[in-house]
């Protein structure tokens, strides 16, 4: 006897519904994480969330020794080695949290049928969201495609549930089944171009836990008038614990609201709520519409004039567009694995609409550089920019980078960060630096075109062009 806990995006103890049956059970316990990345085809992780998987491997395997228990890590398709570790352990049920990509779904579909044919008990749980996708619906039972009906809806459904609480021991099987070790996955890449990203995370749901005690009480409160400003850490970063698992989002909206600070109520962290509830929904429509990530849901758009200019996609990748606001970014997520959410807003349309360069290639380049690259959310944000997805933004918004870069970095403490060469430029022309007289570029050591690059489109004329393309979607 004893259950298999097979890990995916649920990596931690605590609020864990899979590690709880299977401990109500009785029995032992034996946790598996499989490295079945090929299942996963297209999307299986990039290089960012590899390195953050790596870690967070290490520090739940530290955990589970933590409660007399081990991480059994094994590689190749997930069937034939749940198959083996029955074999292997005499073990008599399977159980997992549901995961919610396409290919996912339909492995997982197999791997359930399979070993309950086999006489294996299979049980899945909701393990990462705080609503099924399939219990949101609107009043003709659809899927809903704006976001605002559907956070109400979300809203009025019973609050969810006070997250379970963290094992103290779990029982081992007489013996323990082979295992790979963490490093046998090849996670790391062999040049270290993580170390940045190292420094600035602690992966793991002790790091996940430090993160969300930071940011309950005034934080949280603060969050609303924040959370725009990417200068500032007036976001919670609990993006790549989410994602990975690390800390439920249950835990992270109760947290919130059990740490109201005296004299605030429930309204004054529901900006910080909703926003959980776009995670919600980037997972209702991904569901729903399991095609989104490779096409537009808006069909039209699926015709759409794109230009082929691979010189400025690598610009735009390497933050050296010109534009000092998006180059602090993308040089933000190229070294941290993360960036703020404006920022995504503002990098994404400048090259959805300003270079008229296909979401999709933004998607990718995300993708593989964001160590909380999540299928669902990062098709609803390119989608959003590309105007082609559920409420997304409309084909005459064009956001101007200098005006956003005035606007959310007032004194450009982020901008000089992460672009250190534009670090003397006075505030004044600090986004535009292109129309500094040019004594003032001379005397902040600014040579255009040699030590910083001149703006990739003049920003009217990548407007204008942007709305005679989007012409063809109009309407
Ligand atoms: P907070 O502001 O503290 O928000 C709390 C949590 O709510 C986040 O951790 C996240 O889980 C969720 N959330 C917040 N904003 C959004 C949003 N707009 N959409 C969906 N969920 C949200 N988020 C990802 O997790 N993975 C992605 O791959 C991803 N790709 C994006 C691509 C683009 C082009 C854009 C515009 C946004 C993308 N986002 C993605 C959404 C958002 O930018 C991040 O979730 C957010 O910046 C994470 O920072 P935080 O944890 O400090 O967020």
């Amino acid at each position: 006897d004893g259950t298999i806990v097979w890990l995916r995006r649920d990596l931690r103890l605590s609020d864990q519904p899979a590690l709880r049956f299977a401990i109500e059970r009785g029995g032992p316990v034996i946790p598996v994480y499989i490295e079945s990345f090929k299942e996963e085809g297209r999307w299986a992780p990039g290089g960012a969330h590899r390195w953050w998987l790596h870690e967070s491997l290490g520090s739940l395997a530290s955990d589970l020794e933590g409660v007399g228990s081990r991480l059994v890590i094994r590689r190749g398709e997930a069937l034939a080695q749940l198959r083996a570790l029955v074999k292997e352990t005499g073990a008599d049920a399977v159980v997992w949290c549901r995961r919610y990509e396409p290919l996912v779904i339909e492995r997982d579909k197999a791997v359930k049928s399979s070993l309950c044919e086999e006489g294996v008990t299979v049980e899945t749980f909701n393990g990462s969201l705080l609503f099924e996708p399939w219990t949101v619906m609107n009043q003709q039972e659809k899927p809903y495609q704006v976001y605002s009906p559907f956070s109400r809806n979300a809203l009025d459904q019973d609050e969810p549930e006070r997250p379970l609480s963290r094992p103290r021991k779990l029982e081992s099987p007489e013996s323990w089944p082979e295992s790979l070790g963490i490093d046998d996955l090849g996670l790391l890449p062999e040049v270290k171009w993580y170390q940045r990203m190292a420094e600035v995370w602690e992966p793991g749901e002790k790091g996940a836990r430090k993160r969300l005690k930071a940011f309950v009480g005034e934080r949280s409160v603060d969050y609303k008038s924040e959370r725009d400003r990417p200068d500032l850490e007036g976001t919670s970063r609990l993006s790549p614990y989410l994602h990975h698992g690390e800390l439920s989002p249950r835990q992270a909206w109760h947290a919130v609201l059990d740490g109201l600070p005296e004299g605030s109520s429930r309204r004054d962290v529901m900006k910080y709520l909703k926003e959980l509830l776009w995670r919600e929904f980037g997972y209702h429509l991904l569901y729903h519409f399991p095609q989104t990530p490779e096409r537009p849901l808006r069909e039209k758009y699926a015709s759409f004039p794109w230009r082929d200019a691979p010189q400025d996609l690598r610009a735009w990748q390497k933050g050296q567009t010109g534009y000092p606001i998006v180059d602090a970014g993308m040089r933000q997520l190229w070294a941290t694995g993360w960036m703020h959410n404006r920022v995504r807003m503002i990098v994404a349309s400048v090259l959805v609409k300003q270079l008229l360069i296909t979401w999709e290639e933004g998607a990718a380049w995300f993708w593989d550089t964001l160590v909380d690259g999540d299928l669902a959310n990062n098709t609803l944000g390119w989608q959003w920019a590309g105007g082609c997805g559920a409420d997304a933004a409309p084909y005459f918004r064009v956001f101007n980078p200098v005006l956003q870069g005035e606007k959310f970095d007032p004194e450009g403490a982020y901008t000089r960060l992460w672009v250190p060469e534009l670090k003397e430029v006075p505030q004044k022309w600090l986004f535009k630096p292109w129309e500094a007289p040019k004594e003032v570029l001379e005397q902040a050591g600014v040579q255009l075109g040699q030590t910083y690059p001149e703006p990739i489109v003049d920003p009217k004329a990548g407007r204008e062009r942007a709305l005679e393309a989007f012409e063809v979607v109009k309407g």
